[in-house]
């Protein structure tokens, strides 16, 4: 008889195993053993599971660069002895967190697989159960071998995603994510249909696990009658070595002297500036309009089609292995774990 596959589950809290507070009505996080209990289809499954639970179970809202390392460890020390991971996440953050960890998992052969859910687990309603137990089985799919989606993704609602392209999308409804810039990598129905000609299963680079990655970054989120103080407390600040900055459509910004002198001096300080569009779909295109034209030039660099938490994360992530803005730069333009596609 073939050997069961081993997955493990890592718990890190999210409405999925949440409770109501009988005092004050809001939902907290709640201990995994009994979001278990909920489910007893997890004992039919044919899969070794195992568990482990992050230092603190949160509401996604409190996820942080310090809890990523512990993931990155946990899949890390685990990582020889099982086939796949599922995590178990708020939906508020897990985007973030799931692009975070694609950076900092390179040559990746196996399934990480966040998940997580709009109702709880103790809800009649719940989409928990679903997406849970073909997160499972995504995490344990092989085939030749090799396991199916050597991936950071993100399965909910029926549809599985690569998790550095993903956006929350919704707080209502049960599809709460999109892959904008991306196909899926999947789509479960009576069965689930893997995508393969999206699905990267050749990364050839070695197996290396980053637990750095640095907090030192800004986000300028652009809107007309932006003021010029605005920008500059956000560009001149001390603790922001890269910054964020959330452009219009295609890439475009002010052509103001003063906003372009903005820029040009927090360059010259040896910052990096990232443009990626406010809009949910599509890319930044320097030089398309001439609201973008001097950007380039002026060393802005090009978000090209990441979503905002893949341009975040991964500023977040390159500013840990770089100093020099040149080599920042080569590395932000660069595909690293198919969050971006180059023109
Ligand atoms: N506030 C929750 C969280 O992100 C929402 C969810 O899980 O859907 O932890």
């Amino acid at each position: 008889m073939a050997e069961k596959r081993r997955i493990l589950l890592i718990y890190t809290g999210g409405t999925i195993g949440m409770i109501k507070d009988h005092e004050t009505g809001s939902l907290r996080p709640f201990d995994f053993d009994k979001l278990v209990e909920q489910i007893p289809a997890l004992k039919k499954f044919d899969l070794d599971i195992i568990s482990a639970q992050l230092s603190r179970v949160m509401d996604s809202s409190n996820m942080s660069p310090a809890y990523w390392k512990e993931m990155v460890e946990l899949i890390e020390q685990n990582y020889d002895s099982v086939d796949g991971f599922v995590i178990l996440h708020g939906t508020d953050t897990m985007s973030y967190t799931a692009s975070a960890l694609s950076f900092m998992m390179e040559g990746l052969q196996k399934p990480v697989i966040l998940t997580g859910s709009q109702l709880p687990i103790e809800t009649i309603r719940t989409d928990g159960k679903e997406n849970l137990i073909t997160a499972l089985e995504v995490a344990a799919a092989h085939h030749d071998g090799r396991a199916v989606v050597p991936e950071v993704a993100i399965y909910f609602e029926y549809s599985l995603m690569r998790g550095n392209r993903t956006t929350k999308f919704s707080a209502e409804h049960f599809d709460a994510f999109i892959s904008p810039n991306y196909p899926e990598l999947a789509v479960a129905g009576v069965h689930i249909d893997y995508h393969d000609y999206a699905i990267d299963q050749d990364r050839a680079t070695p197996l290396m696990f980053r637990k750095t990655i640095v907090d030192e970054v800004g986000v300028l989120k652009l809107f007309p009658g932006i003021r010029k103080e605005s920008v500059e407390a956000i560009l001149q600040h001390s603790a922001h070595r890269g910054i964020v900055m959330e452009s219009f459509g295609s890439g475009n910004a002010p052509t103001d002297k003063w906003f372009i002198d903005c820029l040009k001096e927090a360059i010259s300080q040896g910052k990096t500036i990232l443009n990626i569009t406010q809009c949910p779909s599509g890319r930044v295109t320097h030089g398309r309009y001439e609201t973008s034209e001097s950007l380039e030039g002026i060393g802005v660099v090009s978000g090209q089609d990441m979503t905002f938490e893949a341009g975040l994360t991964k500023l977040m992530y390159v500013l840990s292995k770089a100093d020099d803005p040149q080599e920042i730069k080569r590395l932000l333009i660069k595909d690293l774990r198919g969050e971006l596609s180059p023109e």
